[in-house]
């Protein structure tokens, strides 16, 4: 059996089973496939996720298209972007929204800090036109977790 993404003129996104893509093919062109739905027969496959992912330039997700493989890959990406972060930014912690204003109207020297802010914070800093982004928390190393 192999599972194809379809979607009706209706937007309507579903799963069709078929014994093969030829199958998907003859039953598209007979109007044999229809949207559970609104019933609609206008029907056409529409690229699945696991294809998508299968096409990244990436070694590692080719060798094994999993979305087990993707959240390993995204937790070693975020590590490594928090060690960068550590290494090159101080740390000011909460008063992180107000020296980057302070910066960025250049009543500080320019520096590269971190720290806490609110989303009201993050929202004003842009707003004022100061280049702020928060990234999501450190994943926990293996022996953290527990
Ligand atoms: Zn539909």
């Amino acid at each position: 059996m192999v599972i194809f993404d379809l979607q009706c003129e209706g937007l309507h996104v579903f799963e069709g089973w078929f014994s093969s893509p030829d199958d998907l093919k003859a039953q598209l062109e007979k109007g044999m496939v229809i949207c559970p739905i609104c019933d609609d027969k206008n029907v056409h496959k529409i690229p699945t996720a696991s294809k998508l992912v299968r096409s990244s330039p990436s070694e590692e997700l080719k060798a094994g298209a999993s979305t087990a493989l993707l959240y390993k890959h995204q937790q070693d990406f975020l590590r490594k972007v928090h060690t960068h972060i550590e290494k090159n930014y101080e740390d000011v912690g909460t008063k992180f929204a107000d020296q980057a204003l302070k910066m960025h109207q250049g009543e500080m020297e320019q520096k590269g800090i971190r720290g806490s802010a609110t989303k009201d914070q993050v929202h004003e800093l842009n707003k004022a036109g100061v280049e702020a982004v928060s990234i999501p928390k450190k994943p926990p190393t293996k022996n953290q977790i527990n």
